[in-house]
């Protein structure tokens, strides 16, 4: 269903997303750069967002699934892209078909991949992946000698070229945690059993987001960045974006559908958790949990109407949500940003991630599908 953005829109700057990618590159000046763009670009939409960040020098573009990179092909991208995340019986030979590097961390995983690349007369690209301490996708330490020397087989016999060896931050973007230097080491060691059996990647890369802004000896030769391709900081430990040269992409705002006069004592949304204290102007955000509003945000959430912060007032809805305007006024149709860059007074989806007890990535990548993206 496509919405005409009256109700509600996104806005997405993709001048901003060109510049965030500029100012990633010259944070980490020996490295390329890959832009991730899986969940539909942290939504902000992963084929427009895709191609901005290949204007400005992303050399590879990330995604978690298959059928993410296989949809950046379809819309006519053709450079370096990896994807990470596979199950048994993915679509390994349309990716391999597709020139897609795909992440492999285990044996099942390299026989699969080989097969395809056997079935369809082509050498797969993939980037071995070690678990360095992350505990989630990645080759355990014990089985990295299996793992790599198998894949070093498999390039001998042609079926596979290893492209990429590759692992993945659990902290980097809390300042000093022991586990950055500890999987900074695991790495290096990763690096050296895969080397030290003969294999000779295109790319070594480690660095996301908060690595790449404070981590240089995390850069190796590719950093893969996605929260900072839309001008978000990673943490707020970390600094705000503007402290890094990055500027937020996404600005959420709707129209509002009502706004009336009530007496003290107005009950408002599910629940009744607000009552009116006096007589008060209340006005309706036509904008829910369905369109990725947090419900967790109920009664703390903040949008700019006329020129002000108001709060959500009482429970978020699944399509609406009341402020309390007081004694100002307001019009049916009239502005309500939820967030934006900050520049402009609004909040930021950081000031949202902290009504939601959540964190900014989290803001922008639920923002649902009936939420028209509008690009300037
Ligand atoms: N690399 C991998 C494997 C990821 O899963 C992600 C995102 O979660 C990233 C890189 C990008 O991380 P960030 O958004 O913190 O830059």
């Amino acid at each position: 269903m496509t919405e005409t953005p009256t109700r509600i829109r996104a806005e997405i700057d993709l001048e901003a997303v060109r510049a965030n990618v500029r100012a990633l590159r010259a944070a980490a000046p020996t490295a390329q750069l890959m832009a991730v763009v899986k969940a539909d670009g942290y939504g902000h939409g992963a084929v427009p967002c895709a191609r901005a960040a290949r204007e400005a020098g992303a050399a590879w573009l990330g995604t978690a699934t298959p059928q993410e990179a296989l949809a950046l092909r379809a819309a006519g991208d053709t450079g370096p892209v990896l994807c990470w995340l596979w199950t048994p019986g993915g679509p390994w030979r349309e990716a391999v078909e597709a020139g897609i590097d795909v992440s492999v961390s285990a044996l099942w995983a390299l026989r699969e991949v080989a097969a395809a690349a056997r079935a369809s007369g082509r050498t797969a690209r993939i980037h071995l992946k070690a678990d360095t301490g992350l505990g989630r996708n990645g080759c355990a330490p014990a089985d990295w000698a299996g793992l790599t020397a198998a894949a070093r087989a498999a390039e001998a016999r042609g079926t596979v070229r290893v492209t990429g060896l590759w692992s993945h931050f659990a902290c980097a973007d809390e300042p000093g945690h022991p586990s950055v230097t500890a999987q900074q080491s695991a790495f290096r060691e990763a690096l050296a059993v895969a080397e030290g059996c003969g294999l000779r990647p295109e790319v070594r890369h480690l660095a996301n987001s908060p690595a790449t802004l404070t981590l240089p000896d995390s850069h190796y030769d590719l950093v893969r960045t996605g929260v900072a391709v839309y001008g978000i900081s990673p943490s707020p430990e970390l600094g705000t974006p503007a402290e890094h040269g990055l500027r937020p992409a996404m600005t959420l705002r709707a129209a509002l559908a009502s706004v009336k006069r009530v007496p003290a004592g107005h009950g408002v949304s599910y629940g009744h958790r607000y009552t009116t204290t006096g007589e008060t102007t209340l006005a309706l955000v036509p904008a829910g949990y369905a369109d990725g509003v947090p419900r967790h945000a109920s009664g703390a959430g903040p949008v700019l109407v006329g020129g002000k912060w108001r709060q959500v007032a009482g429970r978020v809805a699944m399509d609406q949500f009341v402020v309390d305007l007081g004694a100002d006024s307001a019009a049916p149709g009239d502005d309500a940003v939820l967030f934006g860059p900050g520049d402009g007074g609004e909040p930021t989806a950081e000031d949202w991630a902290r009504a939601a007890g959540t964190i900014a990535y989290e803001i922008v990548t639920r923002i649902g599908a009936r939420v028209p993206r509008v690009y300037l």
